[in-house]
């Protein structure tokens, strides 16, 4: 297994985003079912409006898609559905920006490491052993016990600073 993990690059220039998300609805209905949990239909709604791009998705916009369809929700129902999507690892929440991401691999609960671009908002996902051996050694000498441990990085993707924005 490679230690160190792209686990989502930069959104991809031209492609067919219906793949990603049919392919992360594909996993997150296996991951449920080895799991014995219901991927129910507001849970799946709420986790396809995370992945409608690659960029991170604030809650509020996502009540504000749910109202625009027919199955409007309740705040707390929504909530409560990203709380279980990011439980089971199939979103991140990016503090820094109080908004979601979705993960393509929810198999292995890991922290993450993101790049975060302030211009377009896109935002790259690693789970590099490197980093965190290194965060492990300097919080050892601190005597610091890390619990959790996303890196948030901000920053411009190239296609931003090479369009010279
Ligand atoms: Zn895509
Ligand atoms: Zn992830
Ligand atoms: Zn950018």
């Amino acid at each position: 297994m490679n230690k160190n993990k792209v686990i989502s690059p930069f959104k991809p220039a031209s492609h067919q985003h219906q793949k990603c998300l049919k392919s992360a609805i594909d996993a997150a209905k296996k991951h449920c079912e080895l799991s014995g949990l219901r991927l129910t239909p507001i849970r799946q709604r709420v986790l396809e409006l995370v992945w409608q791009n690659h960029e991170p998705v604030k809650a509020y916009d996502i009540l504000d898609n749910l109202k625009k369809g027919k199955s409007s929700s309740a705040p707390p129902t929504v909530y409560r559905a990203l709380d279980f999507l990011q439980d089971e690892g199939l979103v991140h929440k990016i503090e820094s920006l109080n908004a979601y991401v979705g993960c393509n691999n929810p198999k292995e609960l890991h922290n993450s490491q993101f790049f975060i671009c302030d211009d377009c908002g896109a935002v790259a996902e690693l789970d590099d052993v490197d980093i965190r051996e290194l965060l492990q050694k300097k919080a050892h000498r601190f005597g610091f016990r890390i619990a959790d441990e996303m890196v948030e990085i901000k920053g411009q993707c190239k296609e931003c600073h090479e369009s010279g924005v």
